[in-house]
């Protein structure tokens, strides 16, 4: 079928008067100062996250309202209020300080999208404590890397997940004070070295007075991969909540009475910034379905909750277009307003396909970790331009630069003003969402910036008309249904395993999920490479890396192509593998 390369903006959103329509005119007028005017503060000076997204509402209009609505396959839905839920995370906030943890103590979060997740992640923040969640498909690995990372003393999780991916590893994490535990059938857990976290709450105190924290106190620590070396831990602070907030009216057209439904794990930053904090701060009543991915229930679930806004990322989206049209015309969306989607390209079929089986155009939009909010949009307020992130919101300047720095000096670029050339993308710091550190390593942090321009590490071109197109990452970490996954974690769990001598990851381009991780691997003399021996290393990486970041794929090689340097030549491997064109392979180890 032909299809017109923009989607006018009156024909994308016609349901409801849209929060902006004039793109240049807003930007003009925007600043973050006025932005913070939206939030309250606390009572005596300072900002707050969990206030902010809680006791606000609580003590206001609506005190009432529903603030997260849980459902699942078993069991009714279960619906916290604004004050239910300042109630509750007051309670978590005192079970904190009766257990001595206080402002800047950091606490790590590993649960499915359970209601003890939120309110431990608001009470924390309540409480002035660091939130780190994780991924709840991570294996004891990587669980356990961020947590020594990270110096946890708190963690909260299920008992079955404790069993399953922390116990053993419980040594190798001393920082480690206090270990909650909910009961996944509902009951007392009653697991060694460990606390029941529903006895605690049902013994806490129901008041609690916030923390004083101010703007630039760490929030969250949200841990994200690069292309070498252990897990980097980006840190936020209290003040975030000024871009979550601005944002979310912006990019997602919160409105006040919307049904808003994030799609995103809370492991993932996606989860946290929009999947809880943004839409509490807008005061809105978000959605939370405790199942995985399933095309039918979807469906049902934007249809009978009456979803008005959502929120949901390109794997999804390609694995419903996978599941055929059929399904989605059983249901009709008459509530359904806008929606968005984030974390990896997003091919123009599937904003089409948004279009035809839904009635709207998938909005895509692009942010990072680092960036803690959204910084690049497609929005109600200008035409969408299908296959494009949209253009930098209100309070952000977005550039395509080019380096110039030699080997090994600090960075040095030079913006690109001519429009469709490609170059990395970077961005004018300054927005109050940008992370303040990798923990313990400023060098790192030190390498992104050049000058007052962050470097994003994603490759990118701008046209004329102010939309940035992505390209791809500059570096070689892949991307997989959604997940940023470090190769050098993956090739130091293979490394481990008896048979592998060396070991390369790749992300080798997939139509539903964006990349497969797929490890090439030596084998050791004495072993035998075939198919018993592929299965088991394969086995093995999933044990202790968990099914997210595990490889799918393992091909055995008599030789990894290595830098004379020693390096293992990932793009080498992956050119190979879909036959591309070598590159340049003048570093190329000789005999590789
Ligand atoms: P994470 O920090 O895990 O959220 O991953 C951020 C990375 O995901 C970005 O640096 C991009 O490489 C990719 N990404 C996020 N949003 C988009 C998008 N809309 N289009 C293309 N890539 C995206």
């Amino acid at each position: 079928m032909d299809r017109p390369s923009i989607i006018h903006k009156d024909a994308a959103n016609q349901r409801l008067r849209p929060n902006w329509t004039d793109y240049a005119d807003e930007r003009g007028r925007f600043t973050w100062d006025q932005a913070r005017q939206d939030l309250h503060g606390l009572p005596g000076g300072g900002l707050n996250m969990g206030f902010e997204a809680v006791d606000r509402h609580a003590a206001g209009t609506l005190r009432y309202h529903a603030a997260l609505r849980f459902v699942s396959r078993n069991g009714p839905a279960l619906e916290l209020s604004y004050a239910e839920l300042a109630r509750l995370t007051n309670r978590f906030a005192n079970v904190l300080q009766s257990l001595g943890v206080g402002k800047g103590d950091r606490l790590f979060l590993l649960a499915g999208r359970i209601p003890e997740l939120y309110v431990a992640l608001l009470g924390a923040l309540k409480n002035g404590t660091v939130v780190t969640p994780l991924f709840s498909a991570f294996g004891p690995e990587p669980i356990a890397t961020r947590i020594q990372i990270g110096a946890g003393q708190v963690l909260v999780t299920t008992d079955v997940l404790y069993r399953r991916k922390v116990c053993q590893m419980r040594v190798q994490m001393p920082s480690l004070r206090h270990v909650l535990l909910v009961a996944e059938d509902g009951g007392i857990t009653h697991e060694p070295d460990t606390l029941d976290l529903a006895t605690l709450m049902a013994a806490a105190p129901d008041t609690f007075s916030t923390v004083a924290t101010t703007a630039d106190d760490p929030a969250l620590l949200h841990f994200t991969s690069g292309t070498t070396g252990t897990p980097k831990g980006a840190l936020h602070v209290h003040g975030a909540a000024v871009a979550h907030g601005a944002t979310a009216r912006y990019a997602l057209d919160l409105h006040p009475h919307d049904r808003y439904w994030c799609t995103a794990d809370p492991g993932w930053v996606t989860g946290t910034s929009y999947g809880i904090i943004a839409p509490l701060l807008q005061g809105v009543t978000s959605l939370v379905d405790r199942e995985e991915f399933d095309a039918e229930r979807w469906y049902t679930l934007l249809a009978q909750e009456h979803v008005s806004v959502w929120y949901t990322a390109p794997t999804a989206i390609r694995m419903l277009m996978k599941a055929g049209p059929e399904l989605a015309k059983r249901h009709c969306y008459p509530c359904l307003r806008f929606v968005a989607s984030v974390g990896e390209p997003l091919n123009p079929e599937a904003v089409w396909w948004g279009q035809e089986v839904l009635g709207l155009p998938i909005h895509d939009n692009w942010w990072q970790t680092e960036t803690g909010g959204i910084m690049i949009a497609n929005t109600p307020a200008f035409d969408i331009k299908p296959g494009s992130m949209g253009r930098p919101l209100p309070g952000i300047d977005a550039f395509i630069v080019q380096h110039l720095e030699a080997e090994g000096e600090p960075p040095r670029v030079r913006v690109i003003d001519t429009p469709d050339v490609e170059g990395e993308l970077a961005l004018q710091r300054g927005w109050p969402s940008m992370f303040r550190g990798y923990l313990n390593n400023e060098a790192r942090y030190a390498k992104c910036f050049a000058g007052d321009l962050y470097l994003t590490g994603d490759l990118a071109r701008r046209d004329a008309d102010g939309y940035f197109w992505f390209v791809g990452r500059a570096d070689d970490v892949i991307k997989s249904a959604g997940h940023l996954i470090g190769p050098f974690e993956v090739e130091s769990v293979l490394m481990e395993h008896p048979a592998v001598a060396e070991a390369g990851v790749i992300g080798k381009p997939d139509p539903v999920v964006g990349e497969v991780v797929k490890a090439f691997v030596s084998i050791k003399s004495g072993f035998e490479a075939g198919e018993p021996l592929r299965l088991d290393i394969l086995a093995h990486a999933r044990r202790r890396l968990g099914a997210a970041v595990a490889p799918k794929e393992i091909a055995f090689l008599p030789v990894l192509p290595r830098t004379r340097s020693g390096k293992i030549m990932r793009r080498l491997l992956k050119a190979r593998e879909l036959g591309l064109p070598e590159g340049d392979t003048s570093t190329l180890e000789a005999g590789a």
